[in-house]
């Protein structure tokens, strides 16, 4: 008999529950991985993000050699080709269980759902296990037994159930035999992009850029967060949007490195935001209408959107004339990466501002960031628009010309991405209003569509 490992999410061997599981007899293991190119398409993933996850899937099958457990990559375009993919490779190698990792998202879960059935049928069992969040999915409830649709008391349950289940890591299997010849990857140049070259693949990249930053910069986390022009966060996301990295790795490496006690009382404001994501990934598990481009409060549906057009390829390009927008968008078009504080900035600025639908800025970011990932992309967008679980009422609108003030008092992020516009001194850089020679002005007044955007939402009340 044979064991399959079926990678999808989780192109990682340490802490990979379904690795542990299909490694834990002493039968033969292989492993899978199919790429879905079509399927790709359709989720937006940029090639930013693909390019990453071909590395790192490079890196996985050669780790896997090394240890004696082949790879198989099968390509196929679209989930519905799954079944008789992996019922071809299972009736080729023997297989008669699959192990994979648990995947959140609507079609992911379909997908999962019909093959098993599929394989069942064909007297081979899928067994699938949790992955991906430190807290379980289904884990916290409120006190009425719903899921939570607010962080902080979120948050509140989920720092007591980490403080009382320390994370216990799956350790990377040994070898199972001798070492095999690396695996060849598939071509899909389409797939491929030269903007992420800053960021190594595979997991043992993934490890040192969060031990670095642990040793390095997690002391001043809390008070550098907010500032995009200082290095100052970990820039992890995009191994955790993979799984190249898990997320309970993170809180035992915080630990370990500092000696604290508790990941708590070592770095919580950091670890906070891994329960920011432990939230999100909920939220889709437990509604699946944010896989389905729906909005979480039902009601804003009815909100009058401005049509997309001019506005939005210039928020796009970064020349919408607000600094701090459009060095943010640069940034982004660049480095495929953005500062937190700036996507909710640039976000705020596309669905308040320029009042323009929230799915068309959660399918750009989707199309170009390096760390996309469905869940945090989603609940971040929903969360700047006011159509998601944002604790803080619509009308909390950022003024983005007070927040580069705020964040970048010195205009250092600002004269690094709008190079047009460095040599204004004072608040002119943070609001040039159409005086420099090409550099736009503002493409919206800030204060009248501020206004704009409130009294749609209160009027969705009334309606
Ligand atoms: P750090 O500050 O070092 O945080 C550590 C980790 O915690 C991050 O790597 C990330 O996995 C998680 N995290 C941090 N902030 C958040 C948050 N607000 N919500 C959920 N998880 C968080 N994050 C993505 O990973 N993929 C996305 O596609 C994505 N899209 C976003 C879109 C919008 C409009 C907004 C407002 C936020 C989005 N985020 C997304 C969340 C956040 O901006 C990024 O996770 C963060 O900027 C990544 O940088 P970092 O790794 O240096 O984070």
């Amino acid at each position: 008999m044979t064991e399959l490992i079926w990678f999808r999410n989780d192109l990682r061997l340490g802490d990979n529950p379904a690795l542990t599981a299909a490694c834990a007899g002493n039968a033969a293991v292989e492993a899978c991985f199919l790429p879905a190119p079509g399927q790709w398409a359709d989720h937006d993933w940029s090639p930013n993000r693909t390019d990453l996850l071909l590395r790192s899937l490079d890196q996985l099958g050669q780790d896997l050699a090394a240890l004696g457990i082949p790879l198989h990559i099968r390509s196929i375009d679209r989930f519905t080709d799954t079944d008789t993919e992996l019922l071809a490779l299972c009736r080729e190698r023997g297989i008669t269980r699959i192990h994979a990792n648990e995947e959140y998202a609507f079609n992911e879960r379909i997908r999962d759902h019909r093959l098993t059935g599929a394989l069942n049928h064909q007297g081979i069992a899928l067994h699938i296990y949790r992955d991906q969040t430190v807290v379980p999915v289904d884990q916290l409830k409120t006190g009425n037994g719903t899921p939570y649709t607010v962080f902080t008391p979120y948050s509140r349950q989920w720092w007591r159930w980490v403080e009382s289940h320390p994370p216990r890591l799956h350790p990377a299997p040994a070898a199972r035999g001798a070492p095999l010849p690396p695996p060849a990857l598939p071509e899909l140049t389409a797939w491929r992009s030269e903007h992420v070259d800053w960021l190594a693949g595979g997991e043992g990249a993934a490890h040192r850029a969060l031990e670095g930053f642990i040793d390095q910069r997690l002391g001043a986390y809390a008070d550098q967060r907010n500032y995009p022009a200082v290095p100052a966060t970990s820039q992890i996301s995009p191994y955790l949007a993979l799984g190249v990295l898990s997320p309970r790795q993170c809180l035992v490496a915080v630990q370990q490195r500092t000696g604290a006690e508790s990941p708590a009382s070592a770095a919580h404001t950091w670890l906070n935001e891994i329960a920011w994501r432990d939230f999100y990934i909920q939220l889709l598990y437990q509604f699946p209408r944010l896989s389905r481009h729906q909005a979480f409060k039902p009601e804003t549906e009815a909100l009058p959107w401005e049509p997309a057009g001019a506005n939005l390829e210039a928020w796009k390009a970064g020349r919408t004339g607000i600094p701090l927008v459009d060095a943010a968008m640069r940034q982004l078009n660049t480095t495929c990466w953005m500062h937190n504080r700036l996507r909710m900035v640039t976000a705020m600025f596309l669905t308040k501002n320029l009042f323009v639908d929230w799915r068309l800025g959660e399918q750009y970011f989707m199309q170009q960031l390096v760390d996309g990932y469905l869940p945090s992309n989603n609940g971040g967008w929903q969360w700047s628009a006011s159509t998601g679980t944002d604790a803080a009422p619509y009308f909390r609108i950022f003024n983005p010309v007070t927040q580069s003030e705020r964040f970048d008092p010195e205009g250092t992020f600002i004269r690094h991405w709008v190079p047009e516009i460095a040599h204004l001194q004072g608040k002119k850089l943070f609001n040039p209003n159409g005086t420099v020679a090409g550099y736009p002005a503002p493409i919206v007044d800030l204060k009248q569509s501020r206004q704009r955007a409130i009294e749609r939402f209160k009027a969705l009340g009334k309606g």
